[in-house]
Parts: structure tokens; C-alpha cells; sequence
């Protein structure tokens, strides 16, 4: 399985040095050269499978021989003990990505990432540094994702004071391998440091770097096999079908046009964001132009340099027109995300969170003048509980905390404050070893 740099001055790389390195030298983004188209037999026999034995299916079509089936098998099956089930709410289906272990859809991405960087390093003496970005809720999937993998340490960058409390605990409280580092700053700033880190010609000698951001291919391949799985689960898989997709660096809907490309037949995407709106201005208008983000309530989301969408136009080869005929972009302000969250559970009974409700939001929106029938989801991005501040009041009622959240909840925050500037993390990241 080869790679190339979607600046194309990088040489080409194998999956192993493209999941190892996360950014290739030249600051473009890894692709594969093949999408593979999945064979009929495997949409054939899809109603038949459990989520893993599917995901086993995909990863094998994508990467071929170059990982043993056993190894996939095994990948896999540490990655995913949880489901994705397909909510049915009238003209309108939820796609529950929020049951893993940190209760948002990024668990998909950095669990199978996780295992697979583990894998690649087994047996050698290489130590990996991960540096992550978060806005929130990647600081935690990624932490519990490579929690105690051996011969890899994660640091976590995030924007002081700008996540929820429960996200913050959610990657503060493990210790082992992983170290949290508060930035005064923002979450572009955190993201502007580890890419800086990357380019920096000392820490590359003195370590070896990796990124665990949705600019890491290996995040965003297992993310692409839950659209698969919300497609088994249609009664009517002849109807038309439509993503909405919650989207801030819009890894998650890179993923949707992985799994178009390996023959999902999705009619629509949908982008929906928050205020930050770089992409549906882009297409809209056909300017790309980004700006520092704003904070939002769907906090997740608030990206002002959107990361994958680089891979977006290579996918398209640039071309505005097909882009912008194949993905329709709607944006929305905090007030109206949180009328829809009262409206969802009033008419619905149904709870959703802020980044969530974004998505309903842009479907309604996009079904509006629509009549026929369609297969319409929307993926819900995380469990209303880790933005409880925000929803509680909203609904006016408190909502339940899973088990496995309320155990993580009891630890004790540790991070390390940090302002913004390089030079600052530049040396702790040298003088760490
Ligand atoms: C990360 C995140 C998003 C945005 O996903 P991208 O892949 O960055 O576009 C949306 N919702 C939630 C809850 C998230 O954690």
C-alpha cells in the first residue's frame, strides 16, 4: 500500500512510515494512491456480518497483504467491543458514534490507530512521541487509544480553560504514558505548536514524532467503515442516502468520501459547522479562507484552518464545481444549535449534543425542499453528557452519566501549564528525555 504527499514533493511512503511519521516533510497530507472499490460480494454478504468481522473485510481489501489477516483480526478485535447503532427518528436517523470508551465518535479513529502504530513498532526499539492537538474530545479518544501501548508517550496540547470539564478529565487523570499540557492560548495555537514541533529540524533529530490529529491517515481509514455500517442497518437501502456530518477539521467527512470511493452509494454529503464556516464559504464561493476560529458551544468543532481539507480538494483535483455539487455546507450560530437541542427533545424525546444538533440542523435544512423519501442521517458526534452544562439547561433535566465515564470522572487532574509560544515547548519537549 503506497502513499503520497498531497503536495507531491515528499517521496511516496508505506502505511507503516505514513502511520509512524502522521505528516510527510513537505507539510501536505498522506493519501493512498487506491481507494479500492469493495468487491459486490462484500455488499452482498454485509447484511450477514457483526461490526468486526466488517471492519476485518475492509482493512483487508485496504491494505492487502502487508498486514497478516491474523494481526487485522487482532487490531480489530481490541479496538471495538462497542456498537453504532442507527436511531430512527422519523424523517430523520441518528448514527450513535458515542459508544466507546470516551463517548464521542474519535474512539473509532484512535483505538484502531492505537493498535495499529503498536503493531508497526513491535519488536523494535523505537520510541514513538505522539503530539496531539484537541479542542476537547480527540485529547481523549487518543489518550485512552494508546493508553500503556508500549514504545509510544502522547503528549496533548489544549487550549486552557476552553474544553468541558468532563473532556478535561477525560485525558488529565491517566498519567502512564500520557502527559497533558494546558496552552494559554487557543485550539489553532495548540494545533500551530505540534505542527511547528514537526517541522523543527532539533526535536526531528532528538526524537521521533508522530501525530495522532485526523492528518494521520490511520486515523481516518476505520473511520470510514461506520458509514458502511449505518448503510447495513437501512431497511431501505434503495432510497436515496445522506450524510450530515458534524465537521471541524473535517476528518469525519474525509472518511465519508473514503467510504463513497469504496462504492457506498451516498447520494449527498452534507457539511454542517458552527460559526467557524470556512468550508461552507468555500462552497459557497469558491474561496478558501481561513481565519482564527471563534469559541462555540459545539467546541469540538471550532477550527479555523480546517486540517483535511487539503485532502477534500486533492480527492476532487481542485475542481469547485463537482465539490460543490457533491457536498452542500450549512452553517449555525450557538442560539440556534440550542433551540434544536430543546426542539429534538421536546418533539423527539430524544437527547443530542451541541455538535450533534449543528447536523440535524443542516439536514433539515437540506431536506427542506425535498419531497421524496430518503435515507437521511445525521451523525451524532458525542454523548450529551460531556456538554451538560450546555444541554441541562436546555432540556431542563440532568442527564445520566454512562458508568464509564462516572469511574474516569473520580481521578485527579494533572497538567502542565504552558503559554503559547514554540520556544516554550520547543525546550520541554528536549528536555523531557
Ligand atoms: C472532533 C469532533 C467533531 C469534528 O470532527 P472533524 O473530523 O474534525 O471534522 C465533531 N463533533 C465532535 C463531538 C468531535 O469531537
Amino acid at each position: 500500500m503506497l502513499l503520497y504527499s498531497t503536495k507531491k514533493i515528499s517521496p511516496d511512503v508505506d502505511l507503516k512510515e505514513a502511520v509512524l511519521k502522521g505528516l510527510p516533510p513537505d507539510n501536505g497530507l498522506y493519501m493512498p494512491y487506491e481507494m479500492f472499490h469493495a468487491p459486490a460480494s462484500f455488499f452482498e454478504n454485509l447484511p450477514h456480518m457483526t461490526y468486526n468481522e466488517m471492519a476485518v473485510e475492509l482493512t483487508k481489501h485496504i491494505v492487502g497483504s502487508y498486514i497478516p489477516e491474523a494481526k487485522i483480526q487482532e487490531i480489530i478485535s481490541q479496538a471495538y467491543d462497542f456498537d453504532a447503532p442507527l436511531i430512527d427518528l422519523g424523517e430523520i436517523k441518528i448514527l450513535e458514534l458515542y459508544q466507546g470508551p470516551t463517548l464521542a465518535f474519535k474512539d473509532f479513529g484512535a483505538r484502531f490507530m492505537g493498535r495499529l502504530m503498536g503493531y508497526f513498532l513491535e519488536g523494535s526499539k523505537q520510541e514513538v512521541n505522539i503530539l496531539v492537538a484537541t479542542s476537547g474530545d480527540t485529547g481523549s479518544a487518543v489518550a485512552h487509544g494508546f493508553l500503556n501501548v508500549e514504545g509510544i508517550k502522547v503528549t496533548i496540547l489544549y487550549p486552557k480553560g476552553k474544553v468541558s470539564d468532563i473532556q478535561e478529565k477525560q485525558f488529565t487523570t491517566l498519567g502512564a504514558n500520557i502527559t497533558a499540557i494546558e496552552i494559554d492560548g487557543t485550539f489553532d495555537d495548540c494545533q500551530r505548536l505540534v505542527k511547528t514541533a514537526f517541522l523543527d529540524r532539533d526535536l526531528n533529530e532528538k526524537l521521533t514524532l508522530s501525530s495522532a490529529n485526523s492528518i494521520n491517515i490511520a486515523r481516518l481509514i476505520p473511520q470510514s467503515f461506520y458509514y458502511v455500517w449505518a448503510y447495513k442497518q437501512l431497511e431501505d437501502k434503495s432510497l436515496p442516502l445522506y450524510f450530515s456530518i458534524p465537521s471541524g477539521n473535517f476528518g469525519n467527512l474525509t472518511a465519508c468520501l473514503f467510504a463513497q470511493a469504496m462504492g457506498l452509494p451516498v447520494s449527498k454529503i452534507i457539511a454542517a459547522t458552527n460559526a467557524n464556516d470556512i468550508v461552507p464559504q468555500y462552497l459557497q464561493n469558491g474561496n478558501f479562507v481561513p481565519r482564527p476560529s471563534v469559541s462555540t458551544i459545539s467546541n469540538a468543532m471550532d477550527v479555523g484552518n480546517p486540517s483535511n481539507f487539503a485532502r477534500i480538494l486533492d480527492i476532487y483535483n481542485n475542481d469547485w464545481e463537482t465539490i460543490h455539487t457533491d457536498i452542500k455546507g450549512y452553517s449555525y450560530s450557538d442560539t440556534e444549535t440550542s433551540e434544536c437541542i430543546k426542539k429534538v427533545h421536546q418533539e423527539k424525546n430524544f437527547t443530542i449534543c451541541p455538535h450533534t444538533a449543528v447536523g440535524y440542523l443542516a439536514m433539515e435544512a437540506f431536506l427542506k425542499d425535498k419531497s421524496e423519501p430518503s435515507n437521511a442521517i445525521v451523525l451524532a458526534t458525542a454523548h450529551p453528557v460531556k456538554f451538560g452544562n450546555v444541554v441541562e439547561p436546555l432540556i431542563g433535566e440532568k442527564i445520566e452519566i454512562p458508568q464509564r465515564l462516572s469511574k474516569m470522572l473520580k481521578g485527579e487532574k494533572q497538567s502542565i501549564p504552558m503559554s503559547k509560544n514554540f520556544d516554550d515547548f520547543k525546550e520541554w519537549l528536549m528536555n523531557r528525555m
